[in-house]
């Protein structure tokens, strides 16, 4: 199968094979630069996959690269900087915490969204689990993650001539990733079993590194299985219950054994959501099986466990009949049985529903501490769980997300950064201090920059819209809606994220009428993009993304109206960097943080938002604009709220020029944006809290735990 080397490489360059099996390249501007000198319309052709680009690069192109000095030197600077990032060395961890360099960390989610070349993620929580890796892997935490090989990825999103989205689901190629088997330390390639319903079933384990951080995933798409079992790891999040409980037994189950197989033993287990709680029961299983008593191995798992949760929408709470689990794991327990049924107990909650098998009530009562992920999630969270949270001493944190900058910061910033906060900000961004230097950066040359971020935005539109009509025909009407007619000088308001009732998406559709003076608005016109997926079975979803689709082919709203298909990383960059307003208007408090306003913020596109989740800490009444009917709620005060912000402030601002053609008010809330929000929504800033807060007392916790062991004997 896939391994590294595939193709002989010229002996001198032979280690770019390293370089694109290491998606470390990907959030490196020095080793991008690499493949991007290497071939650059290849680059653009394979939508930045090096690994692809290794296999179609001519023989001819790879001699010539071999003999560039630039091109080597270049190379040789990622080399060498892909061999320090791996040891860690030089990073905050080992200063941090001395002594502590022989330990692990797992980390299990259901999903990571690392790159656009491997499509293992559904939104946001994929998006944050990818970015916490690649923060992880900057300040040397030796973090290891596990998920799954999804086959089919998520879906493909195409939207028809009615405006219904199609989904495709295209097996996804291993050979053009960056996936290779894991090795036992034996150099084996790492296969576990795990009984589901009386079945052995056969996981796969692949291995996916990323800088310091290895990321494992689970693939149960193996020929020893029956077809049911190979199906398991097929898609993300199968709506039908049998089949998703089976998925969570793998993840939870399949990933400890498989971490042990491949010589782990992590001093701490943090849930990333509830899917992988199963990892609680075949943890304390294991230690029972050894001998110790149900409550004892309780606390130990206990002591070493952590539990973030991430929504309070209760659709995001798995639960299953307690004799559905029951079955599932029949022949998975081994003797004694007795104590089955209290471990299962664990789970058992009533949310309103009767008495069901839950995997956030298992994650909590198995974890030692759990914590939310705002300040205003842990107040609902709290409120939701009440009744279960005493187990973790009312320890309920809040730490609020955060996104990595590296990945989601615009090149053209990036480069105007490094003039006006020094060629190292990366290295310091997030220390507040460092970012009170983006005043100095002049008006003009920050317009500028925001202005070609829009272009390239129009341009990427422009080239999707193409590829639709090479790929399909589509039509010259499902080119337009796509984007083709926005016009570069307009105010623009981009809407990206996964199509779902709480987060509003028509929200802005309250008051047509209003919302077509402010579109056709002479001389200064507001134009509004949306991209998003609904979820395959969520027909309100999928109806209100047809509805807007209809909009934008509404002669009413004049061409203003575009909705971009297939969104994923590679869209929501373009999308996040190249906006001016960045809208967001959940239902409260259903919005446990978000983050994509946090993308567009460090980039200057500026953010209009309800107080929900992260923005009800990060506005400060200069940084952007607060969505707020005060007093009144519901739908219409809020629109009725949105329209006045628009009108009364945001589209002054920006049509406001100076004798130079600068928005200078704007350009004065661009910079706020950035100084405030960059380095307090860092991905940075977020893993240093965890392991402040959630890693370091249960490090303690190990060891004074085992010191105990050894007064008792
Ligand atoms: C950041 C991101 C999200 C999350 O967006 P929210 O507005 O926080 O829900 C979803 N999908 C993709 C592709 C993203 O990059």
């Amino acid at each position: 199968m896939n391994s590294v080397n595939r193709r002989p490489l010229p002996s001198r360059i032979e280690r770019l094979s390293e370089l694109a099996f290491d998606l470390w390249w990907s959030w490196n501007t020095v080793a991008r630069e690499v493949f991007r000198r290497l071939d650059y319309p290849l680059w653009r052709l394979t939508s930045h996959n090096p690994v692809k680009m290794l296999d179609l690069v001519s023989d001819e192109r790879l001699e010539e690269a071999a003999k560039d000095r630039a091109f080597l030197g270049i190379y040789d600077s990622a080399i060498e900087k892909l061999v320090g990032v791996r040891s860690g060395k030089g990073t905050w961890w080992p200063q941090r915490c001395p002594g502590l360099a022989d330990i692990s960390i797992a980390y299990f989610s259901a999903e990571f969204a690392v790159h656009q070349s491997v499509p293992l993620y559904a939104g946001g929580l994929g998006v944050l689990a990818g970015d916490y890796c690649k923060e992880a892997s900057d300040l040397g935490v030796p973090l290891i993650a596990v998920g799954f090989r999804y086959s089919s990825g998520y879906f493909q999103q195409t939207i028809s001539t009615e405006g219904w989205q199609v989904e495709a689901y295209n097996r996804f190629a291993i050979g053009e990733t960056p996936l290779e088997r894991a090795r036992t330390p034996a150099g084996q390639p790492c296969t576990v079993v795990v009984q589901v319903a009386g079945e052995g079933i056969h996981v796969w384990v692949w291995l996916v590194r990323m800088g310091r951080v290895q990321l494992y995933l689970l693939d149960t798409d193996v020929e020893e299985n029956p077809r049911w079992g190979r199906d398991l790891s097929a898609t993300l999040y199968v709506g039908e219950r049998e089949a998703r409980l089976r998925q969570e037994i793998i993840l939870g189950i399949g990933g400890v054994r498989a971490l042990q197989v491949l010589g782990h033993n992590p001093a701490v287990w943090h849930l990333n959501e509830g899917h992988a709680a199963f990892v609680v029961i075949e943890r304390i299983r294991q230690l029972v099986e050894s001998g110790q008593s149900l409550e004892a191995a309780l606390q130990t798992i206990r002591s070493t466990t952590i539990f973030t949760t991430h929504t309070p929408v209760p659709a995001g709470h798995d639960t299953f009949f307690i004799d559905k689990v029951k079955s599932q794991l029949s022949s998975y327990w081994g003797t004694p049985k007795e104590w089955h049924e209290a471990l299962l107990e664990l789970g058992l909650h009533d949310d309103g529903n009767g008495n069901l098998f839950n995997m956030t009530a298992l994650a909590l009562r198995g974890s030692g501490a759990a914590n939310a992920v705002s300040q205003a999630h842990r107040e609902v969270t709290r409120h939701m769980f009440a009744p279960i949270l005493p187990v973790t001493n009312g320890n309920l944190q809040a730490i609020t997300n955060g996104v990595h900058i590296p990945t989601w910061i615009a090149p053209a910033i990036d480069t105007l950064l490094e003039r006006y906060l020094g060629a190292d900000w990366k290295e310091r961004h997030d220390d507040p201090d460092l970012w009170e230097q983006v005043f100095a950066i002049p008006d003009e040359e920050l317009w500028q920059v925001r202005q070609s971020l829009k272009a390239y935005l129009l341009a990427f539109i422009r080239e999707h819209a193409r590829q639709r009509w090479t790929e399909r025909q589509a039509s010259a009407a499902q080119l337009a809606f796509g984007g083709t007619l926005l016009d570069p000088s307009a105010l623009t308001i981009g809407f990206g994220r996964r199509f779902t009732e709480y987060k509003r998406p028509e929200l802005i559709f309250q008051d047509e009428a209003r919302l077509a003076r402010l579109l056709n608005a002479p001389g200064r016109p507001l134009q509004l993009i949306f991209a998003g997926k609904a979820h395959p079975d969520d027909g309100d979803g999928k109806r209100s993304l047809q509805r807007i689709y209809r909009r934008a082919g509404d002669p009413r709203f004049a061409g203003r109206i575009a909705f971009v298909d297939d969104y994923d990383l590679h869209v929501a960059h373009f999308f996040v960097q190249g906006c001016d307003v960045w809208l967001n208007n959940p239902r409260k408090p259903l919005e446990a943080c978000g983050t994509s306003g946090m993308k567009a913020s460090i980039n200057g596109v500026l953010h209009m938002s309800v107080a929900d989740g992260w923005w009800a800490e990060g506005y400060t009444g200069i940084n952007g604009w607060l969505i707020d009917p005060r007093e009144r709620s519901g739908d219409w005060a809020e629109a009725e709220s949105l329209y006045r912000v628009l009108e009364e402030q945001a589209v002054p601002a920006f049509y406001e020029r100076d004798g130079s053609g600068i928005p200078q008010r704007w350009m004065a809330m661009v910079k706020q944006t950035m100084r405030t929000v960059a380095p307090q929504f860092s991905a940075r800033r977020m893993v240093k809290q965890y392991v402040e807060q959630m890693y370091l007392p249960k490090v303690g916790g190990v060891r004074a735990a085992s010191a105990v062991t050894q007064e008792g004997n």
